[in-house]
């Protein structure tokens, strides 16, 4: 029994001794083994990301293990060469155009430097006093039908303002003014013009309303006119003349004889026209552009007429023209 005993005695403290060599060794195992493998999280453009469990610490030894593949179009972070830091994070994303631009930005104003460097640029503070044009107010008594006369209720004046700039020089030569600051010294008085003989349209289709001659010459008061040449005939409503017969302008308003007159793009609808030549017909020599026409240049004016026989007889004449724009 006693050699039994301590023959059991001397197989436990083997068994004992061997496992806790064992459970040693496996420990150091695990232990070695979790220090080698990393659990690496890799963020795509998309915006997804996955995580690969990895024994490699280089980036391109990661990304080649999984098969990743980075695109012209793409950067990663950390780059391809480094190893991968605390975060175990690697974030391929799409180089942006914003980037670029930015680039691009800055690339001009180093461009702009180097010019800098070579142009004398000046500034100068300067002070100009500009009249500020008075504005014509028509009041239209027409409907009250106690005038009969237009007349101006109150003379227009010009106003005056100093304007205060920063103007920029290279070599003599002016590049940029800004505003400083504008201060009004007079304020414009308005022109009040009464109208009491506004003519209203009637043909159909008309939407617009005309000002007697009187009215006309009110509104432009003051303004300087621009004296041409132009090459003036006339033309009626009918078919000849215009490849329509309703007699409706193309700003909508009823041709009225000795009032409308065809101009060409250079003149907008509602430009004033005062042909001195013209002054003893009734309306004065005193015109409005209403209507456009096919055959109508820039210095080429077109008077409508209320026949085509009158179109006839005014024919074709170079007439000294005030254009009110
Ligand atoms: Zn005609």
């Amino acid at each position: 029994m006693k050699t039994d005993e301590k023959l059991s005695i001397k197989i436990i403290r083997k068994i004992v001794f061997i496992s806790i060599i064992l459970i040693c060794m496996l420990t150091i195992g695990v232990k070695a083994s979790k220090s080698d493998v990393n659990y690496v999280t890799i963020v795509f453009p998309e915006g997804y990301e996955t995580t690969v469990m990895t024994t490699s610490v280089k980036v391109s030894d990661i990304l080649s293990e999984n098969h990743m593949i980075i695109l012209p179009d793409e950067t990663v972070y950390p780059d391809l060469n480094s190893n991968i830091d605390l975060a175990k994070t690697i974030t391929i994303s799409k180089i942006t155009a914003e980037k670029e631009i930015i680039s691009e930005e800055v690339e001009s104003v180093t461009t702009e430097e180097i010019l800098g460097k070579y142009v004398t640029v000046t500034e100068k503070i300067i002070v100009e006093q500009v009249e500020i044009p008075y504005e014509t107010i028509i009041k239209d008594v027409s409907k009250e039908g106690t005038e009969t006369k237009d007349k101006v209720l109150q003379e227009g004046v010009n106003g005056l303002k100093e304007i205060k700039y920063k103007v920029k020089y290279q070599d003599d030569e002016e590049i940029e003014r800004n505003v400083i600051s504008e201060v009004v010294i007079k304020e414009p008085v308005d022109k009040i013009v009464q109208i009491s003989t506004k003519l209203t349209s009637r043909g159909a289709g008309a939407r617009t309303t005309t000002y007697s001659p009187e009215a006309l010459q009110a509104s432009v008061e003051g303004v300087e006119p621009k004296v041409i040449k132009m090459n003036t005939s006339a033309y009626c409503s009918c078919a000849k003349c215009t490849g329509k017969t309703n007699g409706i302008t193309s700003s909508g308003a009823a041709a009225k004889e000795w009032h409308t007159i065809a101009a060409g793009a250079a003149y907008p609808i509602g430009t004033v026209i005062y042909i001195p030549a013209l002054a003893d017909k009734p309306n004065g020599g005193w015109f409005v552009v209403e209507d456009r026409g096919g055959a109508i240049s820039n210095n080429k004016i077109d008077i409508y007429m209320n026949s085509h026989q009158s179109a006839i007889i005014f024919g074709r004449k170079t007439l000294e023209c005030y254009v009110y724009q």
